[in-house]
């Protein structure tokens, strides 16, 4: 069976485990790390799932945080599972451009001034912008008049980029030297790993690859 993948962003508030309270009552729908059987990630989903899958025999928790109570029964609640049936982790490269994925490929940060968005910090993750490395006007074909040119979307001509520097170069050239990350097409399980440990803000960093 499938595991459903839920996408939890930094709108999605509370609820995120806080690993100095053991004790405290959770919401069914805090995120809960999944993992296959051998501690590569394979998403999040709601905990009333993961402790569905858990009392099914489909999971067995692998650390908690908080509890669960109901009129009759207060259970432990798990902030991260393990799989008991084997299921792949993502393998291979992205090949689509998508906004969050290349905010994850580019750890939230601007490639040119290096500003980090972190949720509570001064550069929100709204201000972040994608970036065309070759101005999108540049590959245009003739009698092509929108303003989103597809052809121009490719991994090496991608950064993530705060507004003000977006907006500062417009349509010039890139000034290269000054450019912090390498425009490729990044692992499918660095970008879910990253994207996990911002949804788990710290509480899942040691279950998750190596992403920084
Ligand atoms: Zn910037």
């Amino acid at each position: 069976m499938r595991i459903r993948r839920t996408v939890w962003n930094d709108r999605t508030r509370g609820g995120v485990p806080d690993p100095m309270n053991q004790t405290a009552t959770v919401s069914t729908g805090r995120p809960t790390l999944v993992l296959n059987a051998a501690s590569q990630p394979l998403g999040a989903i709601p905990l009333s799932r993961a402790v569905a899958l858990t009392m099914t025999g489909r999971a067995t928790p692998l650390a908690f945080d908080g509890v669960l109570r109901s009129p009759t029964t207060t259970i432990d609640a798990p902030t991260v599972i393990v799989r008991t049936e084997w299921a792949d982790a993502p393998t291979g490269v992205l090949t689509r451009v998508t906004r969050s994925a290349l905010f994850a490929r580019d750890n939230w940060t601007c490639a040119w001034c290096g500003r980090h968005a972190r949720p509570g910090g001064d550069l929100r993750q709204t201000s972040l912008t994608i970036d065309h490395l070759i101005p999108q006007a540049r590959y245009r074909k003739p009698g092509e008049r929108h303003k989103y040119v597809p052809a121009s979307h490719r991994w090496d001509n991608v950064v993530c980029a705060c507004r003000p520097c977006n907006g500062r170069r417009g349509s010039e050239d890139p000034d290269w030297a000054s450019l912090r990350v390498v425009p490729r097409a990044p692992s499918r399980l660095v970008v879910m790993s990253r994207q996990l440990a911002r949804v788990g803000r710290g509480a899942w960093d040691a279950y998750l690859p190596a992403a920084a």
